[in-house]
């Protein structure tokens, strides 16, 4: 058998789309392998989200053609996939500048790998990043239960890919197209899967998740809450969580599920990027200040003890210290329980990397320096919020240390607890004990391991409002 190394960069759904083109091409010709050194097939697997994403994967390219040149020294011919949304922007310019690569695929198109990889083997160099009219999802392989096992018993799926916003600011309608839903029961099959295979908690992802739109049974498109209720029948799997969700899509019946479903965890990743409407409009998010904050209201009405996260760009173009301090004061309104955040850096052909008024990288950095202290503080009150309460906890893996085990709470925090490993892939009630910088620690109460059905935590979110600072 010949050996597959995928590097993956950037966000879950890069993650989820590396396992599948692993799953489709291990199914016959290959066997997957940590490094890439004795590689047959190398597929970066790319994302164009970050500053210099492109100039990045070229350097990795550099240091993969010496391992061309090694390859071929010993017989062997090694191929080299450029995958993802840098390959989908980048395109032909990629083998000009590193003739190193043979594929290009851009992130529609990983279906097509096994006849792409026949045509290099002919001796072709291949680009393909057309939006192609079959639908991919039907084309790719799923997971065997053994290779779904060595991923965790926690899993990614994807319902929804693409984007029609057009946030003035992301590349991702450029690169992964327009908003597409897959229907209801093919997702419904998958989560069935994953279960069969001892996944417990299922995350669904998308670009825009909360836009999803897929087909139902009877031909109708589905919102994202019928798609949750329906997925909360599945057994075996006790916990959802979705992502990345956009504020103006968040609708009543994806509240209503939140109300709902105890199963959908208490915590939601809800960016808003800026606190300013001047800004919000500036970056085309189609939605206020105020409509934001009434999704918070909403949703914690529907689910009290729910936390938030959020994402935050500072020294968009045009962005004043007046605007700046909105964002700082909508992170106290909040009260977020962490955020990712950015300096504002311009992504070519978006329209605000062509504003005249770029805001200067000095400003930008002290400004990202006052957000992230705000943040932190809000952070770190929720954490120490929690010492003192019993939480559920999934637990994934072997801690650090000999005789520990590490879960996650229902807000995503890791807790460390001294439990047997035997633990893992089960639920059990954790007292939280100490709050570290990045984990909590608990005592177990061995009695309450549960197997398969969820319950509810019973508990607020801790030091979710007037937590001060
Ligand atoms: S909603 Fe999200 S993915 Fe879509 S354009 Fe805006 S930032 Fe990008």
């Amino acid at each position: 058998m010949r050996k597959l190394h995928v590097k993956s960069y950037g966000c879950q759904m890069n993650v989820y789309d590396s396992h599948r083109m692993t799953d489709l091409l291990t199914r016959d010709s290959y066997v997957e392998i940590a490094t890439p050194e004795d590689a047959d097939l190398i597929i970066l697997n790319t994302c164009h989200i970050r500053e210099k994403a492109a100039e990045k994967v070229y350097s990795e390219l550099g240091r993969i053609r010496k391992l061309k040149q090694d390859a071929a020294l010993a017989g062997r011919n090694l191929i080299v996939a450029v995958a993802g949304c840098v390959a989908q922007a980048e395109g032909e310019e990629i083998i000009r500048r590193a003739p190193v690569v043979d594929i290009v695929v851009g992130p529609q198109n990983y279906h097509r790998l096994p006849t792409l990889l026949a045509r290099v083997e002919r001796g072709a160099k291949v680009v393909d990043t057309e939006f192609p009219v079959e639908d991919k999802f039907d084309r790719l392989v799923p997971a065997a239960a053994s290779a779904t096992r060595a991923r965790g018993v926690t899993a990614f799926v994807t319902v929804q890919e693409g984007c029609d916003k057009f946030c003035t600011f992301c590349v991702v309608p450029y690169t992964r197209g327009a908003e597409v839903s897959r229907p209801v029961a093919k997702i419904v099959a998958e989560v069935d899967g994953l279960a069969r295979a001892g996944v417990r908690e299922v995350t669904l992802i998308g670009q825009n998740v909360n836009a999803y739109h897929g087909e139902d049974a009877k031909g109708r498109p589905a919102t994202l809450g019928h798609l949750l209720h329906r997925l909360a029948e599945v057994p075996g799997v006790n916990r959802f969580r979705y992502t990345t969700s956009h504020p103006g899509d968040m609708d009543e019946s994806l509240i209503a599920a939140h109300r709902d479903l105890p199963a959908l965890m208490p915590q939601l990743h809800l960016p808003v990027q800026s606190g300013s409407d001047r800004i919000l409009a500036a970056m085309n998010r189609r939605h206020t200040r105020a409509e934001y904050l009434d999704v918070i209201d909403r949703l914690r009405a529907a689910r009290p003890d729910i936390a938030f996260t959020s994402d935050f760009i500072v020294g968009f173009p045009g962005e004043t210290e007046e605007d700046f301090r909105d964002t700082l004061r909508i992170v106290d309104e909040v009260c977020y329980a962490g955020a990712f955040s950015f300096k504002y850096s311009p992504r070519p052909g978006t329209p605000a990397a062509d504003r005249a008024d770029q805001i200067a990288e000095d400003v930008k950095a002290e400004r990202l320096a006052r957000l992230q202290d705000s943040v932190d503080r809000r952070q770190g009150a929720f954490n120490q919020g929690c010492a003192g309460r019993s939480f559920e906890v999934l637990f994934e893996k072997p801690g650090r240390l000999p005789g520990q085990v590490v879960g996650r709470s229902p807000y995503l925090q890791p807790v460390q607890v001294m439990a047997p490993s035997s633990l893992i892939g089960d639920i059990a009630t954790v007292r939280i004990t100490g709050v570290g910088s990045n984990s909590l620690f608990g005592t177990l109460r061995s009695s309450e391991i549960q197997d398969s059905e969820p319950q509810e935590t019973g508990i607020r979110a801790p030091a979710l409002a007037g937590t001060g600072g």
